[in-house]
Parts: structure tokens; sequence; C-alpha cells
């Protein structure tokens, strides 16, 4: 599933090659992707056709492709999305469900499973989205990671993947930003130290950058705007690793179901509490109490 890096990886390419270039027809539109569109296909087919293409940005895992009529154009690539430039003489894949002819190419948007997502946005954009903190931005850090935790009695895995948290975190980062910060998945969110958490925002950030400087990580599905694969996956640590030795410690990697997701981990480098120190845990939440 395309996350954080797949997706600003689309976005930079698109944002260099798309401004300026017009959509000269809309010339397919499955009006089944159109999902939670404050207005519907026909529409969305008024107003791109003869818009002209202002900027490419991204909200947590949502595209949102700027036109000059005044609002975007709002994609999600769900499980299996791809999002590609192609030249018009390139034939169609299977199961491409939007073609904007811009003249010699055409913006393809192909989708096997069809959990993405085609909408109209205006602006302000992150109204309509209720996304959290973006990772890569500026205002996200150790203190306000904490604050968005604190009193949470979720698995801290889980509370990552919740977008109005932090926006654009999916399975593969959680498990990965977990294992560099030796964070069992299963730990409770809201108990975590701040120590822990400094740790944990520090390992999202780096393992999101890494996997940019890679093009994201492609195992079945996802490539980039040109349809070419990301190289992250043959960096991971512990996703898509189960039963692998672990790199750090030669211990077997795990694999365990949590909230109905997979997680992959590390028993020995990511410890569930030991129980002299949940015993205190569970004391202080006592105290708490009274
Ligand atoms: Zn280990």
């Amino acid at each position: 599933m395309p996350e954080l890096p797949e997706v600003e990886t689309i976005r930079r390419y698109l944002n260099a090659s798309l401004p300026h270039w017009q959509v000269q027809a809309v010339v397919h539109l499955d009006e089944r992707m159109v999902k939670h569109s404050p207005v519907g296909p026909e529409e969305i087919r008024d107003r791109l056709t003869g818009a002209t293409f202002t900027r490419v940005e991204r909200m947590g895992k949502f595209l949102l492709l700027s036109m000059s009529t005044n609002g975007a154009l709002l994609l999600h690539l769900g499980m299996s999305g791809r999002l590609v430039l192609e030249d018009s003489v390139v034939p169609r894949q299977r199961h491409t469900h939007l073609v904007l002819d811009l003249g010699s190419r055409e913006l393809r948007l192909v989708d096997p499973r069809r959990f993405g997502r085609i909408a109209w946005a205006t602006r302000p954009y992150s109204q309509s989205l209720h996304l959290g903190v973006d990772p890569l931005s500026r205002r996200f850090s150790g203190q306000v990671l904490y604050q968005l935790l604190a009193g949470r009695t979720t698995a801290i895995k889980t509370a990552l993947l919740n977008q109005q948290l932090v926006a654009g975190i999916g399975n593969i980062y959680a498990d990965e930003a977990l294992y560099a910060a030796r964070i069992h998945p299963a730990r409770v969110a809201g108990h975590l130290t701040r120590e822990e958490v400094d740790r944990l925002a520090r390992a999202i950030r780096k393992v999101l950058r890494v996997s940019l400087a890679h093009r994201g990580t492609s195992f079945s599905d996802y490539v980039d705007a040109l349809g070419h694969p990301g190289a992250n996956q043959y960096y991971l640590n512990v996703y898509g690793r189960e039963q692998l030795a672990c790199r750090r410690c030669k211990n077997l990697i795990q694999r365990e179901v949590l909230g109905g997701r997979s997680s992959h981990f590390c028993p020995r480098c990511q410890p569930q509490l030991p129980p002299a120190v949940t015993t205190m845990v569970e004391q202080g939440a006592r105290h708490a109490e009274i």
C-alpha cells in the first residue's frame, strides 16, 4: 500500500512535470471510484476539462492536484493504486479508472483492487480530510507525538496507523519505526515514556526519509509516476521478514496480528515491559486514579 514516502515520490515527480499542462479531455472516469466527494463524477469531468494543473501537493497519503479552476483533484491510491504519466501511445493497462488526456501524454490512475478514491476538493483542503500532523513537517516532534498519545489505551502500533493523529504512516513504516525505536508494537500508546516517544518520533522521521531517498518501497503494486519501482524493500528490517534473522541480534522476526493488521517485530530488541516495570506502571496508574 502506498504510504507517505511512495505518495511523496509520486508527488515530487508530478509537481515537477504537471504544472502548465492542460486537461484536453477526461477520456475515462470510473464513477465507482468517486467516493466522499462534494461533487459528483459529471461535475468533476466539467471542472477538469480545459483546466490547467498549477501544483501537486500531498496531505498524509492523499494527493491534491490543484487546478487553475480553483480547486483540486483529490486522489487516494488505496491498497494497489498507481498514478502514472505516460505517452498517449503507450497502451493502457487493465483496471485503469481515470484517464486525463494532456495532449501527447496521459495521466492514468490504475487500481486493480479499487480501494482508491477520486474526489474534488476545495481550499482549505485540510478541513475535509481530518488529518493529523504530517511526520515530515516542522510541526512534528517528540513533544507533539507525546501529547497526541497521552491517555490513549490502544496499542502504539494501532495509534500510529490512525491518520487523524499522524498522517501518512501505514503498516510498513509503523513496523519499521517501532523496530528502530526498540518499542514493542503492542505496548499501550499512552504508557510510553517521554524518552521512548522522543526516540519513536526520531525513528519515524528517519525511516520515512530513508525510504524517500530510495524512492519508496515496492512489493507487488507500487511504482512511481514513471512506472518504476522503488528500492526501499531491500532495506527493511522487520516488515515482510517474518522468521528471518534480526539484523541486530539474530533472533527470529515475529509476526502477530494486532488490531486486524499484521505486525512484524523482533521480540528481543522490542521487549514487552519486564514484569517489575509493569508492576510499577500499574501502581502508578492506581495512584493516579486515587
Ligand atoms: Zn533483534
